[in-house]
């Protein structure tokens, strides 16, 4: 079930910090996210092609839709015409394909890099060399089809709130320290740092953090 308030508490918590919302809406219903949007929410995030295709094309227009999971580079076909923001580019490979599909439809696509910052193996993500490579491919690469705007991080599932705090710490740094490459997302002054979800929004804000990726809170448990 849709929490309204817990959406407009939310809202109201983040206005003054020039934090963005990014209202995660995998696997629940078109009528949640029609919901949901009804409050003025734009942005919403989903995990799965299939998913996302499927609802995009049953809900409003001037939706911004961000892919937020582990995109296959076979799959990217499918949403290159529309998706707002890829959030998780985790490999020099989807890169490359989102470039290729960019150029087919004439359009820019907007990236976020994702960092491996978690302890567990489980959490897809760049490393430090990887993200090297990408910063190096995309400086290298003629008719530039990509906009990368920023980084996303997952920290770890943790009680450890200094170990989550740390991992952030660890994100926050590569953003600062990369700054300079970044292009800024439409519509906002700023490159991206999207980090926090249900659990440790708080915390990513704490760290610097201004896109929060929240789904739960707002939709219920999945
Ligand atoms: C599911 C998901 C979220 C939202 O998680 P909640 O705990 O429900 O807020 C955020 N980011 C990513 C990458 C996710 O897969």
């Amino acid at each position: 079930m849709v929490n309204i308030e817990a959406y407009h508490q939310l809202k109201a918590a983040i206005s003054t910090q020039n934090v963005h919302l990014v209202a995660v809406s995998k696997f629940k219903t078109v009528n949640d996210i029609q919901l949901l949007y009804n409050e003025g929410q734009r942005d919403f995030g989903e995990n799965y092609v299939q998913e996302l295709v499927e609802k995009q094309a049953l809900l409003p227009n001037d939706i911004r839709w961000h892919f937020i999971g582990h995109l296959q580079s076979n799959k990217v076909k499918y949403i290159a015409p529309f998706i707002y923001l890829i959030q998780g580019v985790d490999s020099l490979k989807l890169l490359k394909e989102i470039q290729k599909q960019a150029v087919k439809n004439n359009r820019t696509i907007q990236v976020l890099l994702q960092v491996h910052i978690a302890m567990e193996e489980t959490k897809f993500g760049l490393n430090e060399e990887e993200l090297h490579e990408c910063f190096n491919w995309l400086a290298s690469t003629p008719d530039l089809h990509i906009k990368v705007v920023g980084l996303m991080g997952m920290a770890s599932f943790s009680e450890d709130q200094n170990q989550v705090a740390n991992e952030m710490k660890h994100l926050r740094v590569l953003y600062d320290n990369h700054y300079a490459k970044f292009e800024k997302l439409d519509g906002t002054a700023t490159p991206v740092l999207s980090m926090g979800m249900s659990g440790d929004y708080p915390l990513a804000m704490e760290q610097g953090s201004n896109m929060i990726r929240v789904g739960s809170l707002l939709f219920g448990a999945r």
